[in-house]
């Protein structure tokens, strides 16, 4: 049975909003002007007493928002791995982001594009609206966003509108051209708990330590069906790290996919489970490790001596 009552965004504290809950009053359903629409139970809710992991989860909610994913769960099942998902963004990063959602939004070349900076701080990993306020200045002040119908904003009528210049959309055409000048590095792993500190202390800190970005979906690898966003999320790495221990098929896929559109690929596995590693895939070079220390540093001097320290800006 689902019931109804106004409550405030037990996330981001926007309110008071309509919020349903089922489950006997366990699982709230809302959708938040700010975060998106999402499911989360009490449990978690009130676990989220951390300033910084109820903005980046907002964040992250509202970014599967806009990608179309599925509405997320959150709860006690799924939290940790979405945590895990939370990226490390530099400046540069969130206004690349910023310039994306512009080329997105833009129904044509000079067409308007308005943010609520109030509400829409979370599209960009942002701490509050004068943080997505700064990279709009930063935006323009680097020729790459210009203000755009001012009419509606001085009537009153809404937030202030900009548009991409012609130089933003040839910075979004050089950006989307795959590869060439992208640090992100696509991890294809197992979400199994086991593997958590495999991936906490040895493929995330290796990948940075080699000037790259590491990009772990929060979507269990999957065979049954094609995830179009991860596609295009391999698409536009510069390698891929595929961590074949326990042997997911979802992981063979994605790595595969990479191989056939030339992007390299680093094989690893746990030692324990080399002699399972699937026979097509046995002519590559794995690293074997033993424990994450050991991965995380087989891997930096892998992918440093081969991919070489990212020279992307
Ligand atoms: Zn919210």
């Amino acid at each position: 049975m689902t019931t109804e009552t106004e409550n405030l965004c037990p996330i981001c504290a926007f309110g008071p909003l309509r919020v349903g809950t089922s489950d006997h009053g366990e699982r709230l359903n809302l959708t938040c002007p700010r975060c998106g629409k999402f499911t989360i139970t009490q449990t978690v809710a009130r676990t989220l007493d951390e300033r910084q992991l109820a903005t980046k989860l907002s964040a992250w909610i509202r970014n599967r928002n806009e990608q179309g994913a599925k509405i997320p769960e959150i709860s006690t099942a799924t939290i940790k791995n979405i945590i895990d998902c939370f990226p490390t963004l530099s400046v540069i990063d969130k206004q690349a982001i910023l310039l994306e959602i512009f080329g997105r939004r833009s129904k044509y070349p000079g067409s308007s594009v308005s943010f609520d900076s109030n509400l829409d701080f979370p599209l960009i990993w942002g701490e509050n609206a004068n943080e997505l306020d700064f990279h709009l200045r930063t935006l323009m002040a680097r020729s790459l966003i210009q203000a755009g119908d001012q009419l509606k904003a001085a009537a009153g009528q809404g937030p202030p509108e900009y548009m991409l210049t012609a130089a933003g959309w040839s910075h979004l055409d050089e950006v989307n051209r795959p590869r060439s000048i992208s640090t992100q590095a696509f991890v294809a792993m197992s979400f199994d708990t086991t593997l958590r500190s495999a991936w906490r202390k040895g493929i995330e800190p290796a990948i940075i330590r080699s000037g790259y970005r590491p990009f772990r979906t929060d979507a269990q690898p999957s065979l049954d069906r094609i995830d179009v966003q991860i596609m295009a999320e391999i698409k536009r790495s510069h390698l891929v790290v595929a961590d074949v221990t326990l042997q997911r098929p979802g992981v063979y896929f994605e790595a595969g996919y990479a191989i056939g559109l030339g992007i390299p690929v680093y094989w690893c596995v746990r030692k324990d489970d080399l002699q399972n590693v699937h026979f097509d895939t046995r002519q590559y070079n794995h690293i074997v490790w033993e424990n994450p220390d050991d991965l995380c540093v087989q891997l930096h001097d892998f992918i440093y001596a081969v991919s070489g320290p990212s020279t992307a800006i």
